[in-house]
């Protein structure tokens, strides 16, 4: 069976120099050794080294610029609900992203929702809607934020970020801020120029395009997806699909196949409602996650030929274990 060696970053505990810098940079804002399961919908992995959180697009811009001529690595979290944490956490400093302001504009047309990268994606879907404004009805089902859909081309009922970004705000490591038209950033299923230039920038903000509708029919759509979703996903700890679908095929259906619904790691669970969700139990750890998703996956090669890849990704000091199976 085919075998490949994973390329993750080594994760290395920041030098006294850059900590002695971060602190008189960010002072009583930079926390230290936060555990970070309760920031993730999987509810399991370690601790941050070091967490700042940021409560505007301007605060996250001036900290990332800060962190980069420091030369001090760092990863981003909006809700963590595709990320999957390492047990011995995370060597990077944390940005949490609580840049949570939206603002919607019925003056032009089309209508627009700009929003900050930290603010929820459900939480604007269900405001656009008490105002009769369509576009994101299918985002209503998806946790996370702007920056995190953007980032990923999150995507629900034939519908995605692709299709409603219009622009975003970023700044780039090196070229500095500018606004990128949707085009730029070479949408994918569920990829994007960003996911695969992990740490090269950030985003800031976004603007999505929407339309004029009633009321009660961007209501009843959304309400009939999330009806959609609690009768065919499982409740509980996740991240949601842990594979993407590989072409023609569904993922889920691929696990069910192998016979590997209710296959469990330690307090991880192959869930025997959606076979690409996996659920994590009282005392499950990031590491039975990814046993079950290395599992998972040979399986799914031996039966099928298959090499399914990973949708959600993995964050933090995985270096023992990253060496093991497929990415
Ligand atoms: C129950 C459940 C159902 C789900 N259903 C769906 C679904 O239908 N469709 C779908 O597409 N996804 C789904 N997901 C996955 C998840 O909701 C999406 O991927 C979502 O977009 C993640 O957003 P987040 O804010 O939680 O991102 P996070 O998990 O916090 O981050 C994901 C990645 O984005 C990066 N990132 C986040 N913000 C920024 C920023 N401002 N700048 C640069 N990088 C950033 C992070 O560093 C990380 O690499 C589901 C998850 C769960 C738990």
């Amino acid at each position: 069976m085919k075998s490949y060696k994973v390329l993750m970053p080594v994760s290395r505990q920041l030098s006294k120099e850059q900590i002695r810098d971060l602190r008189s940079l960010f002072g009583e804002r930079l926390r230290q050794d936060v555990p970070l399961a309760n920031y993730t919908s999987a509810r399991v992995g370690g601790k941050g080294d070091f967490v700042l959180t940021v409560q505007s697009a301007e605060e996250l811009e001036t900290s990332a610029r800060h962190l980069w001529d420091l030369e001090v690595p760092f990863v981003i979290l909006g809700s963590g609900a595709n990320v999957l944490i390492s047990d011995r956490g995370v060597r990077e400093v944390v940005i949490l992203n609580r840049a949570q302001r939206f603002d919607i504009h019925t003056e032009q047309e089309p209508p627009t929702v700009w929003a900050e990268s930290g603010a929820s994606l459900g939480l604007i879907a269900r405001t656009l809607a008490r105002h009769g404004l369509s576009g994101l009805e299918w985002a209503a089902t998806i946790p996370g934020t702007v920056g995190g859909a953007i980032y990923g081309n999150a995507g629900a009922h034939g519908q995605d970020m692709a299709g409603t970004l219009i622009l975003a705000e970023i700044l780039h490591r090196e070229h500095g801020k500018a606004i990128w038209p949707c085009e730029r950033l070479e949408y994918g299923y569920r990829t994007s120029y960003l996911k695969k230039h992990p740490g090269e920038a950030v985003i800031l903000s976004g603007l999505l395009r929407l339309s004029r509708n009633t009321r009660e029919n961007v209501q009843a759509q959304m309400e009939a997806f999330i009806a959609y979703r609690k009768r065919t996903q499982p409740p509980g700890a996740s991240m949601g699909s842990v594979f993407k679908n590989p072409p023609g095929n569904y993922a889920g259906r691929l696990i069910e196949q192998a016979g590997l619904k209710g296959t469990r790691v330690g307090g991880v669970e192959v869930s025997p409602i959606h076979a690409n969700f996996f659920i994590a139990y009282e005392g499950a750890t990031a590491s039975d996650y990814w046993h079950l998703i290395c599992l998972v996956r040979q399986k799914v090669f031996e039966t099928f030929g298959l090499h399914l890849e990973l949708e959600i990704e993995r964050i933090g000091d995985w270096e023992d274990e990253s060496t093991t199976s497929h990415e």
